[in-house]
């Protein structure tokens, strides 16, 4: 009985349900994985690439389906789990800084292995030494297998996230229960399955939900866009100048999140967010199918910009990654020591919490300066793919929803949690993405 008691006050039932409960989270798992499906069968080689919006597309989109014929690929599934493998082999093995979660409601603090870079440096060895031994086949392999490696994926990530699911009801400890997420145990097991039941499923030592975030997606779409480079090479001679101009923003942004794996440590994410079909889908399938449509696109149907439009895409590219990255770094320096040199001139509020929030420096021009950043960084890569089609602009519209709705729950928060003294920061600093205009 007291144990009980524990359990429900460590994890209360679930009363607000996001995403319209059940049925938004059923139409949010049919509608994303119907987008990577959409977005492959009319943008390819043989469809071209235009937006369906005449009946005569839909019924070549609903033909091209009918007439694939290896939604299950055994070859892609077995390339996919050995990738996925792979890298968990690597988070153990790879030497790695072991550091400290955040503190969680049971007042425990879990461990992190941060090795994802080195985990990167080693995988690209292995690409190089694949490269040295057999050529550009087993990239163009990849290209050419694309659909089949993200069908492979969003099957392994939907039985990853039955298995979290189920794995959440394991007996435990009665004076150590499981910890769900806040928002993950409404007793509604479609909608729990989607959001995340358990908040840091871990087996044995291996916590999925961080390994999946940055590792598997991530170095994934990195290998992808190698590959759809190496397949616009393998056809048309060269890589476009447009190639380059949206890949080697989108390494160096996966290499930047790896560099600054720590961060993760306390997003959302981690720190609030179960670990259910939404996240298991989003970073294994969605980040690398859908991030790396452009170099999809541009492997096909090339684009050659002039001299004026390259310097202006990579100018736009190199200024948002900037303000993207010394936001993020400023606010990370304040918040780990603010007497650094670095950030001690800020100026700042104190707030009851005993937390601080800085209204100079980047924080001073908007409230969410970071993410402005990140959109028109991506912007950039949309443009680098050129105007034959707008259906490369989807990450463009895709990431401002998603950062409309990551601000939103984020202003939430600190409305929630600071009071009035969020009250007095939204005065000193009263745009929220662009100074002067929003
Ligand atoms: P932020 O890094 O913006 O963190 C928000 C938190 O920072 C707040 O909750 C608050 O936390 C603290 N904070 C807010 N204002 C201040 C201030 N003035 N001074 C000090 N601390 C402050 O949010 P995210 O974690 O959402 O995003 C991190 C980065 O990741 C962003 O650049 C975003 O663009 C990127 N991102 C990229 C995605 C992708 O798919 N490519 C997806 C999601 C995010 P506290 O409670 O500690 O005060």
């Amino acid at each position: 009985m007291v144990s009980q008691t524990a359990a429900q006050t460590l994890n209360p039932r679930t009363v607000h349900r996001d995403f319209f409960g059940a049925t938004g989270a059923t139409a949010v798992m049919v509608g994303t994985v119907s987008v990577v499906f959409v977005w492959y069968f009319s943008c390819n080689e043989i469809a071209g690439c235009q937006l369906p919006l005449a009946s005569t597309q839909w019924a070549s989109i609903i033909q091209q389906a009918l007439n694939y014929n290896s939604y299950v690929s055994s070859t892609a599934l077995l390339y996919y789990s050995l990738w996925w493998l792979w890298l968990a082999l690597l988070y153990f093995v790879v030497p790695a800084k072991v550091i400290d979660g955040v503190v969680l409601r049971n007042g425990q603090r879990l461990q992190y292995r941060l090795n994802g870079l080195s985990s990167l440096l080693v995988t690209l060895s292995v690409w190089i030494s694949v490269w040295f031994i057999w050529g550009a086949q087993p990239y163009l392999w990849i290209a050419d297998h694309y659909f089949e490696l993200a069908i492979s994926s969003i099957i392994f990530a939907t039985t990853q996230a039955l298995f979290v699911y189920l794995y959440s009801f394991r007996p435990a400890p009665k004076s150590q229960p499981v910890m769900l997420a806040l928002a993950g145990n409404s007793g509604n097991p479609i909608y729990d399955f989607f959001i995340g039941r358990e908040l840091n499923p871990r087996v044995g030592p291996l916590d999925l939900k961080y390994f999946c975030e940055l590792r598997p997606g991530i170095m994934g779409w990195m290998l992808l866009n190698i590959s759809f480079a190496l397949k616009q090479h393998h056809r048309f001679g060269h890589v476009s100048n447009s190639m380059w101009l949206a890949i080697l923003p989108q390494l160096v942004y996966c290499v930047d999140t790896l560099l600054f794996e720590q961060n993760v440590l306390t997003t959302m994410d981690i720190v609030t967010d179960g670990f259910g079909w939404m996240l298991s889908f989003g970073d294994l399938s969605w980040v690398p199918a859908m991030y790396s449509l452009q170099a999809r696109y541009l492997a096909f149907h090339p684009v050659y910009h002039s001299s004026l439009a390259t310097w202006s895409i990579a100018l736009l590219a190199t200024g948002s990654f900037l303000v993207f990255r010394l936001s993020n770094s400023q606010k990370n320096a304040f918040r780990t020591n603010p007497n650094d040199p670095a950030v001690s001139h800020l100026r700042f509020i104190t707030t009851e919490s005993g937390s601080k929030l800085l209204v100079s420096g980047w924080w001073g021009m908007a409230r969410h300066i970071n993410y402005t950043g990140d959109w028109f960084f991506g912007l950039a890569q949309c443009l680098a793919a050129g105007f034959d089609t707008p259906m490369v602009f989807f990450f463009s519209a895709y990431f401002f929803v998603l950062l409309l709705h990551r601000n939103h729950r984020d202003e939430c928060k600190c409305r929630e949690k600071y009071k009035k003294d969020w009250v007095r920061y939204c005065q000193l600093v009263p745009y929220m993405f662009i100074p002067y205009v929003i």
